[in-house]
Formats: structure tokens, C-alpha cells, sequence
């Protein structure tokens, strides 16, 4: 039986990267598992261990850092620890079926160097800084100070998006998951 293949996936916030994931998943065509990353940060309402993260104190991190757990690992906000580990992508990979992971910026290019063409990286950009803006605005869950964070930590995210295989510009939501679709349909072809 042959290796799955990693697929990566990321954007910066408010572009619609997990609700694609989702229906992605939801569709149920692509045989793709979603990675489970570990994080530190605490469960938001809803959130099951296990499913959406292993959810771990600051401790329990450490120690898998320290028994070199992770493929990679970033702090992606001050003090919130997200990683991809090893085994969940062993397990997967190794029953042949191909993973989805939903990591930030840096850890995707970092994936995607350690893996070649094993794995696809796939960049979802909103079609212009001022609709992330506007998005943001129009959620009204953050302060103006908070938007303006968000939106240049986005303009400070979407200048690496060349170095992905592909970008995905999510203006249409279903437009932007056939893209999405299609792009990993034509790549578990190729490998
Ligand atoms: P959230 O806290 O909103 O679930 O995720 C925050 C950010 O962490 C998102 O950009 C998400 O893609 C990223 N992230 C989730 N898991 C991982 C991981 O295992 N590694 C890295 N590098 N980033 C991750």
C-alpha cells in the first residue's frame, strides 16, 4: 500500500480557511483525514478534544516538544503553542490515506519543504486586504485596535503566499471549495 499524501492549508485569519476545510470534509469525495494538532491555547465553546485539537497545558506541550513529538511546532500567538505531531500524519499517511492540515503560515512552509512533491500547499487569500477589512468589521467581534492587528498580520501573512503551490482567492465561498476541490483532485492524481 502506498503512502497518503499531506495537503496544506493555510490563510491568514477571517479568509475562510476552516469553514473550506469543512466542507471539504463534509463533501466526503477526497479520501483525506483532518491532522488534529496539539495546542496549549484552552477549548473554545463547542470545541472536543480529540477532534478539533488535543487540547494540552503548557506542561503536557513542553514534554512533547522535549520527546520530539512534532513534525513542526510555532507559537502563533504570544504564548499559544500550535504543532502537527508526528504520529497523528504517521498514522494517517501510513494507512494510505492522505491528511489535511489547517497550520499557520510558517509551519506551512516548513511542511511543505520537509515533504517536496509529497505535499501540496495550498494558500487561500481573500480578494483584497480592504474585503478582510471589511469582513472583520462586519463580524463585530473585535475592536478597531484588534482589526487593524488582524489586518497586518494578514498583509504580513499573504507576502509568503508565493511560496505555495497554489492560491485559492475565496471572494465566493463555493466558489472558492470547488477551487479548492479541484487543485487536490489534480494533485493526488499527479503523485
Ligand atoms: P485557532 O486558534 O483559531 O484554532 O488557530 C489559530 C492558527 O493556528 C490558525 O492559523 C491555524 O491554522 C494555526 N494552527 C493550527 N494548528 C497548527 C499546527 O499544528 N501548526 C501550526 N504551525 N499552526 C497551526
Amino acid at each position: 500500500m502506498s503512502e497518503g499524501n499531506i495537503i496544506i492549508v493555510s490563510a491568514p485569519s477571517g479568509c475562510g480557511k476552516s469553514t473550506i476545510i469543512n466542507a471539504l470534509m463534509a463533501r466526503g469525495d477526497i479520501d483525506m483525514q483532518f491532522s488534529v494538532s496539539a495546542t496549549n491555547r484552552p477549548p473554545r465553546e463547542g470545541e472536543v478534544d480529540g477532534v478539533n485539537y488535543h487540547f494540552l497545558s503548557d506542561e503536557e506541550f513542553r514534554r512533547e516538544i522535549s520527546n520530539d513529538a512534532f513534525i513542526e511546532y510555532e507559537e502563533v500567538y504570544p504564548g499559544r503553542f500550535y504543532g502537527t505531531l508526528k504520529r497523528e500524519v504517521e498514522r494517517v499517511c501510513g494507512q494510505g490515506h492522505n491528511i489535511v492540515l489547517d497550520i499557520d503560515v510558517k509551519g506551512g512552509i516548513n511542511v511543505k519543504k520537509m515533504y517536496g512533491d509529497r505535499a501540496l500547499s495550498v494558500f487561500i487569500v481573500p480578494p483584497s486586504v480592504e474585503t478582510l477589512r471589511r469582513r472583520l468589521e462586519s463580524r463585530a467581534t473585535d475592536d478597531k485596535a484588534a482589526i487593524d492587528c488582524r489586518v497586518a498580520k494578514a498583509e504580513y501573512e499573504l507576502s509568503f503566499s508565493p511560496m505555495y503551490d497554489c492560491r485559492i482567492v475565496n471572494d465566493n465561498l463555493d466558489e472558492a471549495v470547488e477551487n479548492v476541490h479541484d487543485v487536490i483532485v489534480k494533485f493526488i492524481g499527479e503523485v
